[in-house]
């Protein structure tokens, strides 16, 4: 039987480039989002170029009934999930201030709270059967902090670097993946035009590089990816840097 992974956030940019790459090794898929439409036409485009299953699951994950199901389907030993990719997310447009608290409250839950419960559905199966393989993604933020996104992918990379040591040598993997400026729905869901963000065309990374890279690194059990070596650099040279001066760089463009 193929292996099967769920993506979180399939209905666009990282999450349908996951779907696209999993499913053309052979992977059987669980598609999570909200837009139905969206991932039934994925579903659709995969079952028919690579001949496997796919279910959707239509859910939002920041309602608890709906992001339930998508834990049930986890839990479900009956049809064994052997990766879990913890994928969807959004930006938050202003600064923290002048946020609104309960939009900030619902971005912690969706990068942090969400990730959490579906690590726990899927891990009592995945331990039991001594293999499985779960993908946070997170991002360069968690480095380079960014407001409260960067502090929720920090929390996202401290917590796979924990679960990855203390859970790889029984058969399960945790890994962060951890993206710089990516084409994807992301920066546009925010309102921002094509180049508003004020970041140089060079640091922009394409889908497809960053699912591949990362993919390769979960597959070799590494906790943390970071791909591209341009972002590597960056994220080496950030770890000696003072507080201040990564906080500054974190706040250019936008
Ligand atoms: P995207 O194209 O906007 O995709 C975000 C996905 O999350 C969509 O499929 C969206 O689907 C889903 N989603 C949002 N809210 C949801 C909810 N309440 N319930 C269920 N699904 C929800 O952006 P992306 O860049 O691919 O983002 C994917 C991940 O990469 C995020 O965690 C983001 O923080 C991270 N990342 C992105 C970048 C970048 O530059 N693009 C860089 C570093 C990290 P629906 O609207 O259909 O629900």
């Amino acid at each position: 039987m193929a292996k099967t992974a769920v993506i979180t956030g399939a209905s666009s940019g990282l999450g349908a480039e996951y779907a696209r790459q999993l499913a053309a090794k052979g992977a059987d898929l669980v598609l999570v989002a909200r837009d139905r439409d969206a991932l039934e036409d994925l579903a659709q485009q995969l079952r028919a170029r690579h001949g496997i299953d796919v279910e959707v699951l239509a859910a939002d994950l920041l309602k608890p009934r709906q992001r339930e199901k998508v834990e049930r389907r986890l839990r479900d030993e009956s049809r064994p999930v052997e990766l879990l990719v913890n994928n969807a997310g959004f930006g938050l447009p202003l600064a923290f201030e002048r946020n609104d608290i309960e939009a900030e409250v619902s971005h912690l839950a969706l990068h942090v709270e969400v990730p959490m419960r579906l690590t726990h559905a899927a891990l009592t199966p995945m331990l039991g059967r001594g293999h499985g393989r779960i993908v946070n993604i997170a991002s360069v933020g968690a480095f380079i902090p960014r407001s409260t996104y960067g502090a929720c992918k920090g929390w996202l990379v401290s917590f796979s670097r924990w679960a990855n040591g203390r859970y790889a040598p029984r058969g399960v993997t945790v890994t962060a993946v951890c993206p710089g400026f990516t084409h994807t729905g992301f920066h546009q869901r925010l309102g921002l035009a094509p180049g508003e963000e004020g970041v140089p065309d060079a640091m922009w990374l394409d889908a497809r590089t960053v699912v591949a890279e990362s993919l390769r690194d979960a597959a070799r059990g590494k906790a943390v990816s970071v791909p591209s070596l341009r972002y590597k650099a960056l994220v080496a040279l950030a770890r000696f840097a003072p507080s201040g001066l990564t906080a500054r760089i974190g706040e250019r463009g936008r």
